[in-house]
């Protein structure tokens, strides 16, 4: 997992920044606000204007350790300096539902004998799903935890970050909570992990709430069976 410019600033949204690479209809900047996806999380969504184009920015790729903003006009070859901007009520929207899944997936680890994760997909429309290992699972015992997400957005638990080398992390059971998509290693060997206080830690480098309280409350949707040992669970912000 990268580190990103959001992981140590997270409310930053917009900057003013300077073009270090171009292409046709894409750019490298010195310092990028945006998130761009991972995990299940959708990529920010976002603009770009420097001093003769305002475009839109519609998709990342990171390569050789760069990331790569792509543009909205896929011929244009931008440089000098640019003002960025973050869609602030999309990337509102992923660090609740992104919250909501990682105190989901805390609980389901608790509660179900250590069970992980096997894929998570947020959407852009409230809700998101999660699949878990848990091949004996009566489902109405996983409907059942809505009434302990809810609890857990009231208690209203900080969220805090910490970053430990990856042997570290892979010695520690649940770290890696992903079963099919262990984060990649960076360049320095570190993992970003996220703690839910008093409830979870696991290795993540999304965008998360500040507490769990700030999050609308969520309730479970439906439970599927999918292949003999996943059980995909969809949950929604109430609204
Ligand atoms: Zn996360």
């Amino acid at each position: 997992m990268s580190r990103y410019y959001c992981h140590e600033h997270p409310d930053v949204l917009t900057l003013e920044t300077t073009i270090v690479d171009a292409r046709p209809g894409a750019v490298v900047l010195a310092e990028s606000p945006f998130h761009p996806g991972g995990g299940g999380q959708i990529a920010d969504r976002g603009t770009l204007q420097t001093s003769d184009a305002e475009l839109r920015v519609i998709g990342f790729e990171t390569i050789d350790g760069r990331l790569w903003h792509r543009l909205s006009e896929p011929t244009v070859e931008l440089e000098g300096v640019a003002r960025v901007a973050v869609d602030a009520a999309f990337r509102a929207l992923q660090t609740e539902l992104h919250t909501g899944a990682h105190v989901l997936n805390a609980l389901v680890y608790r509660d179900f004998n250590g069970a992980l994760l096997t894929g998570a997909q947020l959407g852009d429309d409230g809700t998101a799903r999660c699949d878990f290992d848990l091949p004996d699972v009566d489902n109405d015992r996983l409907r059942a935890l809505d009434g302990a997400l809810n609890d857990v957005i009231r208690q209203d638990l900080p969220l805090r970050y910490t970053w430990v080398p990856r042997a570290e992390a892979e010695s520690s059971h649940g770290t890696l909570r992903s079963r099919s998509v262990a984060p990649p290693p960076t360049a320095d060997g570190m993992i970003r992990i996220v703690e839910i206080v008093g409830l979870d830690r696991q290795a993540c480098g999304g965008t998360h709430l500040a507490s769990t309280g700030a999050s609308r409350p969520l309730r479970i949707l439906k439970i599927d069976n999918k292949g003999r040992h996943n059980r995909r669970v969809k949950f929604g912000l109430q609204t």
